[in-house]
């Protein structure tokens, strides 16, 4: 406003200096007429100068308050900081156009607009809505698994959700560094959401050593004079274990009956262990087993599906016969059964001099590690085996070994065939 008195002033001062102009002419008799002419043409022209400058010094102008770029989180209110309005004489109408959509992430304008004359004067503020908050992921299940070594981990689940976005569950990308082996792992999962946000959160996977070493007590050879025996010593150490049996006169049915009893598992062996007649062709080899199986079957009312190989599969005692082992390994299982041989060897039906020799065998091959299937021998005259049977049992138990007895879901252990 100064500057315009400033104006206004020169203006009327150039004016004074044209009236002083006219009345000299006057003086000097010039026309009236003509003199009176020139000064209303000039004060025309002032006044125009005067009213252009008015307009020019008087333009309004918004002044916002607050920030010319604001920045909102979506879903929150936006509230307008306002606006003065300069330079106007009186209240000016300012429109204001808020296209704001505050549920939706974007950068919006609003728009301030006052009409001077015949322009408009405009200012605009920048609202930025933003999604800055992370989404979130929940784990379903626990977050901490322990495993044993060879289990797999299964997830169990995880949904995610996002407060812009909503469920992005499908979104979660899964990681994990998994081995099977002992040690802590991760699972990771991640998402992010449509705004660029985030979010990571993980499961651990303790792989333990979970296999405390089971011990499968395997029996071959019997029944015998030695069964008894053998079956008083598991029940007052609350084992059970599995007897691979052959053919057995009718004095030795009640042992076999009683075998079943006390919950041991009745497995075939052979019927006739004649290595050169069983491994002469498969029909031979499943005659004499199957021979067994009915015999048994009668016996007990067990289908019995469990089986040892005599010598074990991986025997060379069949050399006569080029392959039958790789065929019969293979006809077995097609037939439904399951066959064991052993990864403790206690050589008490050769090799093992006394029950010293039989408890070491046994316990310094057993591992904690995996399920160890013991090989001992059902045999009359087996006394070191009875005699060591009592200490393997008892100081397996105190090492953490438990004994269980094979089944048909117990996994079977066999050696490599070697014919
Ligand atoms: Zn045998």
């Amino acid at each position: 406003m100064d500057k315009f008195i400033y104006v206004i002033f020169s203006i009327v001062l150039v004016y004074i200096i044209i009236i002083i102009f006219s009345l000299l002419k006057i003086l000097k008799k010039k026309s009236i007429k003509k003199v009176i002419l020139f000064d209303v043409i000039s004060f025309i022209i002032l006044l125009g100068i005067m009213c252009i400058c008015y307009y020019s010094y008087n333009i309004p102008t918004i002044k916002l308050r607050g920030d010319k770029i604001v920045k909102i989180n979506v879903f929150d209110n936006y509230v307008d900081a306002g606006y003065d309005v300069i330079n106007s004489s009186k209240n000016m109408k300012v429109t204001v156009e808020n296209n704001v959509d505050s549920d939706k992430v974007g950068i919006y304008d609003v728009e301030y607009t006052i009409k001077h004359f015949n322009k408009e004067i405009k200012e605009v503020r920048k609202v930025q809505v933003v999604d800055e908050e992370k989404p979130t992921i929940k784990l379903l299940g626990e977050t901490v698994i322990t495993l044993g070594i060879d289990s797999k981990y299964n997830e169990s689940g995880y949904t995610a959700s996002d407060n812009y976005d909503g469920d992005i569950t499908k979104k979660v990308k899964v990681t994990d560094n998994i081995k099977n082996e002992i040690g802590k792992y991760e699972v990771i999962y991640t998402v992010e959401d449509s705004s660029g946000n985030v979010f990571s959160t993980k499961r651990i996977i303790n792989k333990i050593n979970d296999n405390n070493g089971v011990i499968y007590l395997t029996f071959d050879d019997g029944p015998s004079s030695a069964t008894s025996k053998i079956l008083d010593i598991l029940k007052e150490n609350n084992v059970k274990a599995t007897f691979f049996i052959v053919n057995y006169s009718k004095w030795y049915e009640d042992v076999v009956k009683r075998i079943v009893d006390e919950g041991h598992t009745i497995a075939l062996h052979s019927y006739t262990h004649n290595y050169k007649l069983i491994y002469s062709s498969e029909e031979a080899y499943f005659d004499d087993l199957l021979k067994l199986k009915s015999k048994v079957k009668e016996t007990t009312g067990i289908d019995a599906n469990i089986i040892r190989f005599p010598g074990g599969s991986s025997n060379t005692v069949s050399k006569f016969n080029k392959g039958i082992m790789t065929k019969l390994v293979k006809k077995v299982k097609e037939e439904g059964f399951h066959y064991f041989d052993w990864n403790v060897d206690s050589k008490d039906a050769g090799g093992a001099k006394d029950s010293n020799d039989v408890y070491s065998n046994d316990m310094n091959n057993l591992n904690k590690n995996r399920n160890n299937v013991v090989l001992i021998h059902d045999l009359g005259h087996n006394i070191k085996t009875i005699n060591a049977l009592t200490s393997i049992i008892k100081d397996s138990k105190s090492k953490g070994y438990t004994f269980s007895k094979i089944t048909y879901d117990t996994p079977m252990v066999v050696h490599g065939v070697n014919n």
